[in-house]
């Protein structure tokens, strides 16, 4: 299918660079420059704003509001939660002889925007000639701090090329902000105070009554004014400039989000305002450096170009460093209340919810980089066990039914078809764990916290599986698989599958547990009521669980798939692309047409379970009827055809995989970032090319470089060890840099990793 990139930024190792301002790419660039820290995110919007085309938003990890759906029938959600623009804390406005900068409408040049990867920080500089012939130069600087994630560092440099004179600064606070779909400030007029150059405001959500604290130091001149406008709070001073002579102003931001302390918050807001403007920024853009220098240490990818394909290998190596860097700063652990939205914290589509894509896409990027982020991710769900537990009654099940879209644990997709039918999101949480508990081996965790969830969603599936009166075997009834243009299916193969594969583990967990912790059996017998017997019944449905595998190794996606019309996806014309907007809701849901990997994405995530020749028949029917509609889908397909040495195909699906948001590959950018896709990049690298396999007894490699790279060069943290990798042509070396010896398998064999280099040549 037809893709088409547009470069719009200049390549280069460690930076996004924007040479000059297109007002028809705004919203793109302010996708691509958003900033986040988990806590808090921005988008790179301009910190005066003006009348450029802008989605204006800070968001706060958590933070959200809520609507009312109107009742239906019963399991449809009744309330949604969407998450919304926070206090708007770059708000600036600069008035130089009257007139009003706003680049939508001031004569400017010289206009270049960055964004490094090493430290974090989006610098904008450009020179602005004013009606009176003014020259001016600004260069605003912002980065987020990455330890002290309450805090923001904004420093606008302005400097009189051609004048001395006075130019009129604004900066303000502002809860006037406004959630651009639903056309509605969702904060309450909020508490304020100013003195000489300290600004704080704390609002209130309307519905969910979340309260925010952000506070400011702007260092201005102690007689700045105070503006006070609804919701919002600016100081406002004349600053002296002389010709030649740079002048910064530093502002200073924190910005708290209340789990329930109500006035404390304040009291805790101006404290850490205070402790955060003790800093300089200087100093804290110090410590921002060593935070990125030590991330990069362990997670960065080199990609070296094979002869001739410089131009190209640039853009992947720009790009992968790109997708690395932003999902460090989706998410990177500590609070076990945030988890990792399909748009991070980048703009207002799919309302800041988090998906299945958390435990099936994302997992493995922080199980290799940072598994104490992985825990964390983990820790959420546990968290929300009582929401999925409440989800399951509302759908008259038992257990858990874990949602498919949501911020706080509550289900929030208004779509009954994905809300009800979709099990992924549960079975996907019952993987992460498995996933998570082989990586690490903490049975601490497994026992503490994955235990329990395994019982309700165990039970959960229990209660909506069924034995088919033809299969006489157990399945699914009335599901939707991964894949979203077959709905309301029988036995799709990834449902049954996935479900089979929980039950499992939930039986076998019980029973280890209960012959390793008895103390900690009993406990979770106490509070949950799971007896021997419930473990026994999960093994037999487990046993009698139905797969519609064929002869040959072909699984069928679902009761009668094998049926359904034929659709030639490379004769639909590409401007009917995403179906979704073009073509009626009805109309795709009946062809062999897929929208993502259902039974590839199986073979993906228990690699080991399924031999090559299932693997290969599987891959080749699958793959030309799958659309690739949702940008999780390529990297997954290219990660089985490299294994089944189609590097050609491998390489096709990968050609967007690091520039999907970089080149607005899917024409919607604008919106926000495709953080999925973002870990999927990683995951297409360092499964698909290194061949790299983590559900097995051992870790497996098989690495296969891509023709036109030279080398690939990267690191894996394992169970306290570092594995570095790397591939160049003739051969991989594998070396640990720190750990004990380990045991894993190179194509097949066994190998002991050490200090020493391993060298293995290409197969
Ligand atoms: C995909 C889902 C995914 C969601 C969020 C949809 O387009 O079909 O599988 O969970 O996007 O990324």
């Amino acid at each position: 299918m037809a893709k088409v990139a547009n470069i719009h930024f200049a390549v280069d190792p460690w930076k996004i660079i924007e040479n000059g301002f297109d007002p028809s790419y705004s919203r793109v660039g302010e996708s691509i420059f958003s900033l986040g820290n988990e806590s808090i995110g921005v988008r790179g919007c301009f910190e005066e704003g003006g009348s450029v085309d802008s989605l204006r938003g800070a968001y706060i990890n958590g933070v959200y509001d809520l609507a009312d759906i109107d009742r239906s029938y019963r399991g449809i959600v009744e309330k949604v939660h969407f998450m919304i623009p926070a206090a708007d804390w770059l708000d600036t406005a600069i008035t130089l002889d009257g007139e009003a900068l706003d680049l939508g409408k001031v004569q400017y040049r010289d206009f270049v925007r960055t964004l490094d990867l090493r430290d974090g920080t989006l610098t904008r500089s450009f020179i602005w000639k004013t009606a009176s012939g003014k020259e001016l130069k600004l260069t605003f600087v912002r980065f987020l701090d990455m330890v002290h994630r309450e805090r923001a560092y904004v420093r606008v440099v302005l400097e009189a090329l051609n004048f001395s004179g006075s130019i009129v600064f604004q900066s303000g606070l502002s809860f006037q902000t406004v959630h651009e779909g639903r056309k509605t400030c969702f904060w309450n007029e909020p508490k304020r105070f100013a003195d000489g150059n300290r600004l704080m405001l704390q609002a209130k959500t309307i519905r969910s009554e979340q309260t925010v604290f952000v506070g400011a130091s702007v260092d201005l001149p102690q007689d700045a004014a105070v503006l006070t406008e609804e919701k919002s709070i600016r100081l406002s001073a004349s600053v002296p400039l002389i010709k030649g002579e740079p002048r910064a102003i530093d502002k200073h931001v924190v910005v708290l989000f209340d789990g329930g302390e109500g006035d404390a918050l304040w009291e805790r807001g101006e404290t850490a305002l205070t402790a955060c403007g003790r800093i300089s920024f200087e100093e804290a853009a110090k410590a921002q450096t060593a935070y990125w220098d030590a991330y990069w240490a362990v997670s960065d990818i080199v990609i070296e170009p094979a002869s001739g394909n410089e131009k190209t290998v640039a853009l992947e190596q720009q790009g992968i460093r790109y997708c690395s860097f932003q999902l460090a700063q989706t998410y990177n652990g500590g609070s076990m209340r945030h988890n990792i939205g399909a748009k991070g914290l980048t703009g207002e589509a799919y309302n800041g919810h988090a998906f299945w894509d958390t435990e099936s896409c994302c997992l493995p990027f922080y199980l290799f980089t940072n598994p104490n982020a992985a825990k964390d991710l983990l820790l959420f769900r546990y968290n929300t066990l009582p929401m999925a537990k409440e989800r399951a009654k509302m759908l008259d099940c038992r257990g858990a039914c874990y949602p498919i879209a949501t911020l706080n644990g509550d289900e929030a997709c208004p779509l009954w078809q994905h809300a009800s039918l979709q099990l992924q999101p549960s079975t996907a949480v019952a993987y992460g764990i498995w996933h998570y508990v082989k990586i690490t081996e903490d049975r601490e965790f497994l026992y503490q916290y994955g235990a329990e969830m395994l019982v309700e969603i165990a039970r959960f599936l229990e209660s909506r599986v069924a034995l088919g009166s033809r299969t006489k075997q157990y399945g699914f009834y009335g599901v939707m698989g991964p894949d979203e243009f077959h709905l309301m299916v029988n036995n799709n193969a990834y449902t049954n599958y996935m479900g089979k594969r929980t039950f499992r583990y939930a039986a076998e967990t019980l029973e280890t547990l209960k012959k390793q912790a008895p103390a900690q059996y009993a406990a979770l017998c106490e509070k949950t009521g799971v007896t021997d017997a419930d473990a026994q019944r999960w093994t037999e449905i487990a046993d009698r669980m139905y797969l519609p595998i064929g002869g040959d190794g072909l699984i069928e996606q679902h009761d009668g798939f094998f049926d359904l019309p034929h659709t030639d996806i490379d004769a639909i014309p590409v401007t009917d692309f995403p179906l979704y907007e073009h073509w009626s809701y009805d109309r795709i849901y009946r062809t062999d047409m897929i929208k993502q990997p259902d039974v590839l994405m199986m073979l993906y995530l228990y690699n080991s379970s399924f031999s090559e020749a299932v693997k290969r028949r599987n891959y080749e029917y699958y793959q030309p009827r799958t659309i690739h509609e949702s940008s999780l889908s390529p990297a997954i397909h290219s990660i089985l055809a490299a294994e089944l040495g189609q590097m050609e195909e491998a390489m096709d699906l990968f050609g967007f995989a690091t520039r999907l948001d970089l080149d607005d590959y899917n024409r919607n950018t604008r919106e926000g970032l495709h953080i999925t896709s973002i870990a999927m990049a990683w995951a297409n690298i360092v499964y698909g090319f290194a061949g790299l396999r983590s559900d097995g007894d051992l870790l497996r490699f098989a690495p296969r470089l891509p023709d036109r790279w030279s080398a690939l060069r990267f690191s894996l943290t394992y169970r306290g060890r570092v594995i570095e990798v790397r591939m160049t042509r003739e051969k991989t070396i594998f070396r640990l840099s720190s750990g004990e010896p380990l045991l894993v398998r190179i194509y097949g064999d066994e190998v002991t990793l050490t200090e020493c280099e391993c060298s293995v040549p290409m197969q």
